[in-house]
């Protein structure tokens, strides 16, 4: 480990790969021969027209995606999204039909209700949240403008192994923890969003990419800001963008192309999280996970201690041992790894030894 880092295993803001942020280091006075940072350059300049341009085709390319999808860069977090899809899809009298798996799928849900438009299709809170629901659970209404859910549920720990088959009504997912950690079939969504602060970048902007045809022809009543195709026609420049947000998120694309790409990552996830539920499944009970093990997040593994007592001792040990970030989401509490592309392997097994040791202690 790098000296004066620690391992972070906060779930959002979240760390981001070393050589990217010292390739940022070493750029912030003088972007490409310019004299000035990357903040301090016009948006409208051939520096940033660049770095803008090559940051989309980098995303749309580790999806695999072609020439009928665009990527969008749009502020107000992936909660703004909650609001932004039922005001743009949910009209002419079609309702927004929404999985409930987690905390931030029901918050979708809500702003759906707000404008009433929204139905639910299916939910897991009766079972805690604890697994996403499966295809034979999906009541999907035949005449909704679309099905929205999270894939990820960063909170409790719970992820999709399998892409819904709506039966050709438009799939809407919220990628916000899990966007870029594994190569999906993307052609199967008509739009995804992420916030970046997780896996793609800092806070500050959110990524949007979406069936070309599906986000062409938004509601004329709506506010400028709030329709989509302001930023498909304008290439995200409408406004002021969140450049230094966008630059961030383009070397992080960057820099997963230089891993090898999705199924290098996807598999890297993979091995990190065996690793760290082979440690609950192997603590004769002592970890017990929160999430079933067919709906297990490859990015956010959730587990309790006996007690609370013994969590907060955890957790204050933990981060001397330099492992940060470790402390359950207030509403599900315990503990919460959340080990998106950034965190490598070692991080993971320096937890899972820490694990090993305070439970044998
Ligand atoms: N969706 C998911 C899956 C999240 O994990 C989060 C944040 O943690 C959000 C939405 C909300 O994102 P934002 O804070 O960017 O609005």
């Amino acid at each position: 480990m790098e000296a004066n880092r620690v391992y972070n295993f906060n779930p959002g803001p979240a760390t981001l790969p070393l050589e990217v942020l010292k390739e940022t280091q070493a750029e912030l006075l003088n972007f490409s021969g310019s004299g000035m940072s990357i903040m301090e350059i016009s948006h409208r300049s051939k520096e940033y027209d660049a770095v803008h341009n090559k940051a989309k085709a980098d995303i749309k390319e580790l999806m695999g995606l072609g020439d009928d999808y665009d990527v969008l860069f749009i502020q107000g977090g992936a909660s703004l999204q909650f609001a932004m899809v039922p005001m743009n899809f949910a009209i002419n009298g079609k309702k927004g039909n929404y999985v409930l798996s987690g905390s931030f799928a029901s918050k979708a849900y809500k702003e759906a209700e707000i404008q009433g438009v929204g139905t639910v299709a299916a939910s897991s809170k009766e079972n805690d949240f604890r697994n996403v629901p499966k295809q034979g659970d999906l009541k999907i209404d035949p005449n909704a403008a679309y099905l929205h859910i999270c894939y990820n549920n960063t909170i409790y720990g719970t992820e999709y192994h399998y892409i819904p088959d709506t039966n050709g009504i438009p799939l809407i997912a919220d990628m916000s923890s899990d966007m870029l950690s594994r190569p999906l079939d993307f052609n199967k969504f008509s739009f995804i969003y992420a916030g970046a602060q997780k896996n793609l970048g800092p806070a500050g902007v959110t990524i949007v990419v979406a069936r070309k045809s599906f986000i062409e022809n938004s509601p004329e009543n709506l506010p400028t800001m709030l329709r989509y195709n302001t930023y498909s026609k304008k290439n995200s420049l409408y406004n002021t963008p969140p450049a230094f947000c966008i630059y961030m998120v383009g070397k992080v694309a960057a820099w997963l192309k230089k891993q090898g790409g999705l199924s290098v990552l996807a598999e890297r996830n993979a091995k990190k999280a065996a690793l760290l539920y082979d440690a609950i499944d192997n603590s004769n009970g002592f970890y017990k996970g929160h999430a079933e093990k067919d709906s297990r997040s490859f990015m956010n593994v959730t587990f309790r201690l006996p007690t609370e007592e013994l969590e907060a001792k955890f957790i204050a040990e933990a981060k001397e041992h330099k492992l940060c970030g470790v402390k359950g989401h207030r509403s599900v509490g315990g503990l919460r790894a959340s080990i998106y592309n950034a965190m490598p392997y070692e991080g993971v097994k320096c937890l899972t030894d820490f694990m090993e040791q305070f439970r044998t202690a």
